[in-house]
C-alpha cells in the first residue's frame, strides 16, 4: 500500500476526540494499530510546562482522545515524554504533565502518566550515525508507541512534526550532546532519521489545530489558528505534508533532504495520498517562519560544512542576545547550552551568550520560558543577508 496522509478539519479541540474516531476508524480501525492487552507509549511534544494555548505541546484533549481509544481497543496508554532542557527526574515529569494539562487528561481517559526517569543505552542496529543511545526507559518497555506531535516552526529545523518528535526519546539533559555532537542541521536530521527509525511508530497524529508559526517551538513562538488534524503511519509522510501545508521550502527543509539523500520515502507530496482534503485547500499561504529559516544567506550557509563552513555559519548566522530586561536568571539556558556558551553575570545573576563558544543550536532561544533570548545577525550578516 502507498504512502497516506489523513487531514480531518478540527476547529476546536471539543471535536478532536470525535475527528480522531472518525478517521482512525477510516483507518481500519484502532484494531490496526493496537492489540488487546498491549502497553502503547503515546509519545506526546511536551516540550516544557507550557499551557495548552501557548501551542507549545500536544494538547491534552489529542493525548486524551488517542488515550482512550487505545482502551477502547483493549490496550493500555501509556504517556510519556522527555522534556528539554531539564533534568528527567520524577518531580520534573510530574510538573510537566500538571502544567501542560496532559496529567487531567490522563485520569479523564483512565491512562498511565509515565514517572519513570530512568533510561537504558540501547544498539540502534539500523542507526546510520547513532549505533548505540540511551533512551526513556518507557519506549523501551512499550510494546508499541504512537507519535502525538504538533505542527510548529523551529528556529534550527526550520519546522518539527512527527519525525522531530522522536528527540524526545532521549532523556533530559542527554539530549544537550546530541546538540554539541551534530552542530549542523544536516548532520541533526540525520540523528532524528536514527530515530525515528528505531522508534518506528504505529500511528502519527499531529496536533495542528491550534498550531505555532513565528519564532518557535518555544515560548517566542506564536499560536496560529489552523484547525486541523492530520493522521499517518507514516512521521515521514505526516511531516512531508504538514511541511507543504505550512509553505517551508524543500531547499530550507534539512530533514526532508537527509531522508531523500538517504533514499527513504517519502521525501515529496506526489509521492502521498492526501485522503480527506486536497493540499491545495490546506495550504496557508501566509504562514509566518523564524527569521532565521526565512533569511537570503540560508540557501548559501545551509550546505556548508566542514571548518570553513562552521567559520562562515558562527560569522553569518544570527548569534542569541540576552534580553537583561526580561531574563530572570533562571539558568534553564544555561544548563541546556551544548557549547557552554551562556554564564550567569552580573548584579541578579542574569545569563550572558559568549558568541565564540556558540554552535548557533538555539536550545536557549528554544527553552527560555521568559522570551529573554533574541536572535541577532552582526553588521556583516546583515550586509550580505539585504535586510
Ligand atoms: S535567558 Fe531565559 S532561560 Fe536564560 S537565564 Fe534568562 S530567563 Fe532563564
Ligand atoms: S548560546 Fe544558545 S545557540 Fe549558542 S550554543 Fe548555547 S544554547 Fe546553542
Amino acid at each position: 500500500m502507498g504512502y497516506q496522509v489523513h487531514a480531518v478539519p478540527c476547529g476546536d479541540y471539543a471535536g478532536a476526540e470525535a475527528a480522531l474516531r472518525d478517521t482512525v476508524e477510516r483507518m481500519g480501525g484502532m484494531g490496526r494499530f493496537v492489540r488487546p492487552g498491549e502497553r502503547i507509549l503515546l509519545k506526546a511534544n511536551l516540550l516544557r510546562p507550557a499551557p495548552p494555548e501557548a501551542a507549545v505541546c500536544t494538547h491534552p484533549a489529542v493525548t486524551g482522545a488517542v488515550a482512550k481509544l487505545v482502551r477502547e481497543a483493549g490496550g493500555t496508554a501509556v504517556i510519556a515524554d522527555s522534556p528539554g532542557g531539564a533534568l528527567q527526574k520524577e518531580s520534573v515529569l510530574r510538573n510537566l504533565y500538571e502544567k501542560t494539562g496532559t496529567a487531567q487528561a490522563a485520569r479523564e481517559a483512565e491512562a498511565e502518566l509515565c514517572l519513570d526517569p530512568s533510561a537504558r543505552l540501547v544498539n540502534l542496529p539500523d542507526g546510520q550515525v547513532l549505533r548505540q543511545a540511551e533512551i526513556i526507559s518507557p519506549a523501551l518497555d512499550c510494546d508499541g508507541i504512537f507519535d502525538l506531535c504538533k505542527m510548529k516552526t523551529h528556529v534550527f529545523m526550520g519546522m518539527t512534526g512527527a519525525v522531530k518528535n522522536s528527540f524526545g526519546l532521549i532523556p533530559g539533559l542527554t539530549k544537550v550532546g546530541f546538540h554539541g555532537s551534530h552542530p549542523d542541521k544536516t548532520q541533526f536530521a540525520q540523528v532524528l532519521l536514527d530515530l525515528i527509525g528505531f522508534m518506528a511508530p504505529r500511528l502519527c497524529v499531529m496536533d495542528a489545530v491550534l498550531a505555532m508559526e513565528g519564532e518557535g517551538p518555544g515560548a517566542s513562538g506564536t499560536p496560529r489558528q489552523v484547525g486541523l488534524l492530520l493522521l499517518s503511519d507514516s512521521p515521514l509522510a505526516l511531516d512531508v505534508i504538514a511541511g507543504e501545508i505550512m509553505g517551508l521550502p524543500r531547499d530550507r527543509n534539512a530533514l526532508l533532504l537527509a531522508a531523500q539523500a538517504r533514499g527513504l520515502s517519502p521525501t515529496r507530496w506526489e509521492e502521498i495520498e492526501l485522503v480527506g482534503a486536497t493540499l491545495e485547500e490546506l495550504r496557508i499561504p501566509d504562514y509566518q517562519f523564524p527569521a532565521n529559516v526565512r533569511d537570503n544567506l540560508m540557501g548559501f550557509l545551509g550546505p556548508l560544512t566542514g571548518t570553513a563552513g562552521r567559520l562562515c555559519k558562527q560569522l553569518l548566522s544570527q548569534t542569541p542576545r540576552i534580553r537583561t530586561d526580561k531574563c530572570i536568571g533562571c539558568a534553564i539556558c544555561k544548563n541546556a547550552c551544548p557549547g557552554k556558551a551562556i554564564t550567569m553575570t552580573g548584579p541578579g545573576g542574569k545569563a550572558k551568550v559568549h558568541p565564540r563558544a556558540c554552535i548557533r543550536c538555539y536550545c536557549c532561544h528554544e527553552l527560555c520560558p521568559h522570551k529573554a533570548v533574541d536572535l541577532k545577525r552582526n553588521w556583516l550578516g546583515r550586509l550580505l543577508n539585504g535586510k
